[in-house]
């Protein structure tokens, strides 16, 4: 019996009767992180980090959440199981399994490059490793952050000079805050979406520093956003919610913008600014767990199983989830 099994519900340890980030209703699930893909309505128990615990309160209300601390031993049914930083959203974690000697990693989401805001990712030691592949092909590769910054703020400069306010789409939990933050704050005020604004809430008051934001309510006048900077999700470019804005130059940052000229066209200005690991990234990471088999769930499976295999010489395989990965915005 593997010590993990890919089941119709999810990532499940038989010895121990528990399911990782199941995307099944399921008695007891340990969550990698606050993402909905990974976070799901409907168990009977959740167990994730503390820093997890208040964005995945807000999303999903009164459900049972259990906590616990990086790197604490758990104890379940003889099976141990501990929660290392992952790197891609505040309180996300790798989660490790120990049993009889044999040990296992999810990575849930991850990427290497610390972004100041999510605990930094730490490899973990195992004998197989699951990862994601989200960007798993080597035509994504990062740039450093600072330089993405740098481009994003440029843009707005420039967009201001115009007269134009500037809209920048990101993700809502992860994305939005590390852009906040990576925001040269003497170009002008920074408004955001509401969904966004009350992630942001949620976060601050978990004792997190975020720089001031404006909720970009009704209320607003046309006039104060000229100039200004807006972070919404990508879904609010295609509502009637842009009706509200002057002239607007429209960006979009995510992994995505990166190796697809096609794709970047039609979002406006692309930003190659991820919370994924690139290439390099999980390769880095495989190499780091010094695993000598490879599960490799959403994203690119396909193409990073057959590197992993025939460039590498690992033993590597692929497995079906129903995890979202960062999904491809769209414009059109
Ligand atoms: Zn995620
Ligand atoms: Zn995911």
């Amino acid at each position: 019996m593997p010590l993990l099994e890919f089941s119709e519900k999810g990532i499940f340890c038989p010895a121990a009767g528990v399911h990782i980030d199941p995307w099944r209703p399921v008695e007891r699930a340990l969550i990698t992180h606050g993402h909905a893909d990974h976070s799901r309505w409907g168990h009977r128990s959740y167990l994730c980090t503390e820093s997890a615990k208040p964005v995945i309160r807000h999303r999903l209300g009164d459900v049972n959440i259990q906590t616990t601390k990086y790197g604490r031993r758990i104890d379940i049914n003889g099976v141990n199981f501990s929660f290392h930083p992952a790197g891609h959203i505040l309180g996300s974690a790798q989660i490790r399994v120990e049993h009889k000697g044999e040990i296992w990693v999810v990575s849930g989401d991850y990427k290497l490059e610390d972004d100041g805001l999510s605990e930094a990712f730490e490899p973990v030691r195992c004998h197989t490793f699951i990862t994601e592949s989200t960007f798993g092909l080597p035509i994504y590769r990062w740039k450093k952050q600072e330089e993405v910054f740098g481009e994003i703020n440029a843009w707005w400069r420039s967009n201001k000079a115009e007269g134009k306010v500037s809209i920048l789409a990101a993700y809502a939990l992860g994305k939005a805050q590390r852009l906040l933050r990576g925001l040269d704050r003497s170009i002008g005020p920074v408004f955001a979406h509401g969904s966004i604004e009350s992630t942001n809430q949620v976060i601050r008051k978990q004792g997190i520093v975020l720089p001031k934001t404006e909720r970009a309510s009704a209320k607003t006048l046309r006039r104060d956003y000229i100039g200004a900077m807006v972070i919404a999700p990508p879904s609010a470019l295609r509502h009637p919610w842009m009706r509200k804005f002057p002239p607007a130059a429209i960006g979009i940052a995510s992994g995505w913008m990166a190796g697809d000229g096609a794709r970047r066209r039609a979002a406006g200005q692309g930003f190659a600014l991820s919370d994924h690991a690139d290439w390099d990234g999980l390769n880095e990471a495989v190499t780091a767990t010094g695993a000598e088999r490879i599960i490799v769930t959403h994203g690119y499976t396909g193409a990073f199983r057959k590197y992993l295999e025939e460039v590498r010489g690992l033993e590597a395989f692929e497995a079906t989830t129903q995890f979202a990965g960062e999904e491809p915005p769209e414009f059109n």
